[in-house]
């Protein structure tokens, strides 16, 4: 917890505006709080043989005011005040408003219309002339200018937080809690008040520097602080007939209000940053239409040269890509030097454990990595499109994705490339038909109008399989199942003939059967049009059905890769072996499953050296001290393992160990797949 915090206030310091902001908040709250025990005068001594002294002279610093008190420790004693008042109104303001606009968010109906509209009234006020006409009612005086200003600004806490409880009182969670029989109040209390903790802080960081402005304004008026009491707004008030003979007695409380605000509002922007996760602590600035390259990366080398016609220049060749994440100060690499490469026709499964970079290997390929936090370090992505192969037969230059311009990447993304993402609910805008989102992606591409657009939405829909398409294709999300949304977004990323398709676990929110038919249907993508997938899953069945290349993620790094049948028959890798061993096979439930034991290692606390190895049962010292590289353990099949690479030829794959016996029954070795 404690690291926790010392994080977040570093990043606060980090973000320059935002230190600055808070040093001179520091400050003024620091002498406010020691104004008592500071060798002050007495802010309301009066001298009048110094009256209107000028700054810097006997009379003290900042000289004096027109009854010869000393401007320095009105000023401290004047800031005391404006920051209790302020602090303590927004308090005020935040408690209220926000109990108010949980109650009615939550209560909904009669309350929430009653209570509301009684908040809009309050509104509808010019809020100034609110507070004027609230402190005109109760008498002037400082404490009761604070609840006019508290009141004034009751409505903002109350329509923030009740807009969000609101979005919040009917997602699962609560209907959970509401299921479990807790009361009103605790859910209140316990579920729906965490979260929508970060509205309310952010309102109020972002009030505070208002409320001071307000409480000063009001006292300038003379309706707050009541002579001889120094506050910001009273000195400025107070200085008011003398503005031309001595400036300097409106100028000091005047920058005072001005630096105060400024400084309080950029400690509040500051906060907002910190406490939008997204942003991973990097303040200043959304995502970017694409992520970022690192400038300092090595330079791509030359275009390799084009192989023979046998053998047909890869869709796509990944080199060396490392991407990495802003984590506080520090850069962490998620995905380290992956290379692979994937024909025309070619499939190539990604398989490993959850966090093992798989979807930030993806992402990277079409720089749909948010930036910040998200940099690639390193690496080329060549792409050689199909359709801009000439006729005769030579092959077009690849692009490097990574170096393109941004119009070219819009002009591959969703066109030559296409995503399926994982989660299809989010990949789905939730109010627009489904035919007509396919038909928009169509459209982006190919132009043309609607009619036609919608009429090959529906042409993909039924090549997705999904029966009765052209009803179909007029649902919405939320009227399709999941595995129909999940047809839908495979169905969009058809749409524009793709030459390589990415689908990130496509299938793992479905049932077999679903599973079965969305993976044939990416297959068969292939088999017909020669376009190359790219498909990732934790499931190595799903990846054994479909792919004839695979490559294992571990912690980042590509640990094994080959022919499919070669890395199922013969897996090197213990990794590798253990996934296979890990997986059930139908009709064998004698068949003890060799979990792994331990967790992968976040990629902040990686250990150095092979990264599998305080997992690794066959691990030895030197595998924890120095990085491993890919070596050969077959034709076309290379490994990080410092023992393959010492022994140089491939285990024998029965025998010994379990994990190995079970590899060499395995089905998976099989095209009859358990699918
Ligand atoms: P998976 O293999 O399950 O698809 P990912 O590629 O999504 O895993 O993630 C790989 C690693 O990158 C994870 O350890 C994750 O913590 C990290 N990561 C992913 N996205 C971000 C992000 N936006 N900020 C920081 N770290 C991230
Ligand atoms: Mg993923």
């Amino acid at each position: 917890m404690s690291a926790q915090r010392s994080g977040a206030w570093g990043r606060l310091a980090r973000n320059r505006p935002a230190a600055v902001g808070l040093a001179v908040v520091g400050l003024a709250a620091a002498l406010a709080l020691l104004a008592p025990v500071l060798p002050l005068a007495g802010p309301t001594l009066t001298a009048y043989g110094d009256r209107l002294a000028a700054p810097f002279g006997d009379a003290g610093w900042l000289g004096t005011d027109h009854l010869g008190r000393d401007l320095l420790a009105r000023l401290v004693w004047g800031v005391r005040v404006s920051l209790a008042v302020g602090l303590a109104a927004t308090a005020l303001a935040a408690v209220v408003g926000s109990t108010i606009g949980l109650v009615a968010g939550y209560a909904g109906r009669t309350v929430d219309l009653v209570v509301m509209r009684g908040i809009d009234m309050l509104m509808a006020f010019p809020y100034l002339l609110l507070a004027l006409a609230i402190v005109a009612a109760l008498g002037p005086g400082l404490f009761n200018a604070l609840i006019a200003i508290a009141i004034a600004n009751v409505p903002f806490f109350a329509r923030a937080v009740r807009g969000t409880v609101v979005g919040l009182k009917d997602r699962d969670f609560i209907t959970a809690a509401r299921l479990a029989g807790l009361s009103h109040t605790r859910i209140l209390v316990v579920e729906l008040l965490p979260n929508v903790l970060p509205v309310i802080v952010i309102s109020l960081t972002t009030t505070l520097g208002w409320m001071i402005l307000e409480t000063a304004g009001l006292s300038y008026l003379g309706l707050g602080a009541q002579p001889p009491t120094a506050d910001l707004g009273s000195m400025l008030a107070d200085a008011n007939k003398v503005v031309t003979v001595a400036p300097h007695v409106a100028l000091v409380p005047g920058l005072a209000i001005l630096v105060l605000v400024i400084a309080i509002n950029l400690v509040g922007d500051g906060v907002r940053d910190l406490l939008d996760p997204r942003l991973g602590g990097v303040s200043a600035g959304r995502p970017g239409p694409r992520t970022a390259v690192a400038a300092t990366g090595p330079r791509p080398p030359p275009d390799p040269p084009t192989p023979s016609r046998a053998e047909p220049a890869p869709m796509i060749a990944v080199d060396g890509l490392t991407t990495s994440f802003a984590l506080g100060d520090r850069r962490v690499p998620a995905v380290r030097a992956v290379s692979f490469a994937v024909p025309p026709g070619g499939a190539l499964g990604i398989v490993g454990e959850s966090g093992s970079g798989k979807s930030v290997t993806a992402l990277s390929i079409l720089g749909l990595v948010a930036s910040p936090p998200g940099r690639i370090e390193a690496g080329t992505i060549r792409f050689r499109p199909a359709t801009d192969r000439s006729t005769d037969g030579a092959e077009p230059a690849a692009e490097d994705l990574l170096r393109v311009p941004l119009a070219r990447l819009q002009a591959v993304r969703g066109n030559r490339i296409a995503m399926v993402f994982q989660d299809p609910d989010a990949a789905l805008d939730p109010l627009i038909r489904v035919g007509d989102q396919i038909a928009a992606v169509v459209r982006r591409h190919r132009g043309g109008g609607w009619t036609a657009a919608r009429q090959r939405a529906a042409a993909l829909l039924a090549e997705v399989g999904l029966p009765d398409p052209a009803r179909r294709a007029r649902a919405w999300p939320h009227q399709l199942s999941g595995g129909q949304r999940q047809r839908v977004a495979i169905a969009m990323a058809l749409a524009n003939d793709p030459d390589l398709v990415i689908a990130d676990e496509p299938t793992t929110a479905l049932d077999v059967t679903t599973q079965a038919r969305v993976l044939d249907r990416l297959d068969r993508l292939r088999r017909s049009r020669g376009a190359a997938l790219i498909l990732i899953s934790h499931d190595l069945a799903v990846i054994a059905g479909v792919c004839d290349r695979i490559a294992v993620m571990y912690a980042g790094e590509i640990v094994e890769q080959g022919p499919a049948a070669a890395v199922i028959a013969a897996p090197h890798h213990p990794y590798t072996r253990r996934l296979i061993a890990c997986v059930p096979v139908l009709g064998r439930p004698d068949r003890v499953l060799d979990t792994i034991p331990g967790g992968p290692p976040s990629p902040e606390a990686r250990p150095p050296g092979c990264a599998f190895a305080p997992r690794c049962p066959d691990a030895e010292d030197a595998c924890r001290s120095a990085s491993i590289g890919p070596g050969p353990a077959g034709p076309d099949h290379t490994v990080r393992c410092r023992r393959w690479r010492a022994l140089g030829d491939p285990p024998a794959v029965a025998g010994r160990s379990p994990a190995r016996t079970a590899a060499a029954a395995s089905p998976l070795s099989t095209p009859a797949s358990p699918l």
